[in-house]
Parts: C-alpha cells; structure tokens; sequence
C-alpha cells in the first residue's frame, strides 16, 4: 500500500469515527477580526485548552479592538494571560503583533495575513514567538490553505501509524503528511489527529482496543499492540 492510499484511507475511517468535526473557532469569526485567532494561537502554546481557553476569556472581556491591546501594556497582557502558562513572554507576542499590525498595516489584520502563503507565513514568523505551527494555524483557519499544521498530537499519531518519518522535525513531517493527506481534507486531518491522539492514541497508554486504525499502524505491527480493552 502506497502511503497516499494510506492517508487517503486513515482520513475516511477518521471520519466514520467522529463524524463532522467542529472548528471551534467562533470567537474570532464572530468578531470578524484574526487578530484574536493570532492572539488564541500564541495562548494555546505548551498549554492546555482549559488554560489557553480561560486566558482567552480574560483577554477578549478586557480588549475589544487590536488598538486596545496595541495601547496595553505588556505586564497587563501578561496579568491577564496568566493561567495559560510562560505569559510574560506570550504577552510580549500578542504585543509584538498588534504593535506591528497598528503600526505598518494601519490596524488591517487581513491585509498582515494576506498574499501568498509562504509570503503570509514569513511575515507572521518574523514575529517574536511566532514559530511555524502558530503561523501553520493561523493561516489554516484564517486563510483556509490546504495545510496541515503539525502540533504534538499530530507529530505522535503520524509516526506511530507510520504517515510520517519517525526522525525529522515539523517542516518534514508537515511535508509528508501534505504529500499522503488528500487534497480538501487537510483541515478536517489536522483537527482529527488532535482530537484522536487526544482521547485515543494518547502518549502513555494508546487505547488500542478503541482504534479503527489497527491494521493500518506501524506502531501496532511492530509492537504486536493487543487490540483488547485490559479488565
Ligand atoms: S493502533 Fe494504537 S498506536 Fe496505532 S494508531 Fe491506534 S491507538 Fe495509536
């Protein structure tokens, strides 16, 4: 079996498995504005979602416009940032981009996250903190490009079942999986792999006995993986 029809087989049994699964990104939609989904990304950094989610309550009750959070200080970002975890260096980001946004795109966080993907993508990663899977989400949910951001559930998931090379870091593995996911389906890969390395294969104890991916994994072969829930 090709490593494309795997992934082509992995995404339609991810399917069966959850169905449609939901974006959650309505905060930012419904205040027709990315910066907040920037502001989101950066949270979610080494955290987890309660904490990220709770910081982003905080902040979104406090600011109301990029000009609010551009005028903040950033020892008030922080404070209000602080549950999700390494805030002071977050709330010198989320500063960092509304300083840039109000400063050299006259507040237009579209026209920020705008042009061709590898251009948008620079233009995010020259930000302090910024990496490439905060760049990778931002410009999968904002911009909807065929991508597929790489975050820890999707690194374990994506070797284990062996779509992805076991050395190398986000850039290769990002590569491979673009390579094996179809075309259209990127996003919906990108959020199943989380949500199913999140409540099935997890890091310590995968529940193999849950798995629809059995006979497709790697992990599972080698390991001679028992497919049966232990009593
Ligand atoms: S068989 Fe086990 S290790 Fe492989 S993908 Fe499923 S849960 Fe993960």
């Amino acid at each position: 079996m090709t490593t494309a029809m795997k992934g082509e087989l992995v995404v339609q049994r991810l399917e069966s498995l959850f169905g449609h699964v939901r974006f959650n990104d309505d905060f930012w939609r419904e205040r027709k504005e990315p910066f907040w989904l920037i502001v989101d990304t950066i949270l979610s950094q080494n955290t987890s979602n309660a904490n990220s989610g709770a910081a982003l309550r905080n902040v979104l009750i406090k600011y109301n416009t990029i000009e609010d959070a551009f005028l903040a200080n950033v020892q008030d970002i922080a404070h209000e940032i602080r549950q999700s975890g390494l805030y002071e260096a977050k709330a010198r980001s989320i500063s960092a981009v509304a300083n840039e946004i109000m400063e050299n795109y006259g507040g237009d966080t579209w026209s920020f996250i705008g042009g061709s993907y590898p251009s948008a993508r620079e233009r995010l990663r020259s930000i302090l903190g910024i990496g490439p899977k905060t760049a990778d989400v931002v410009l999968l949910f904002a911009r909807d490009f065929d991508i597929i951001p790489v975050d820890t559930h999707v690194f374990r998931v994506s070797r284990r079942i062996g779509l992805a090379p076991q050395k190398g870091g986000y850039e290769a593995v990002k590569a491979a999986l673009e390579d094996e996911i179809p075309v259209g389906k990127r996003k919906f890969a990108h959020v199943a792999l989380i949500k199913f390395g999140r409540e099935i294969c997890n890091a310590r104890q995968p529940q193999h006995w849950k798995c629809p991916l059995t006979d497709l994994c790697e992990y599972c072969q080698e390991t001679s993986c028992v497919a049966i829930e232990p009593r």
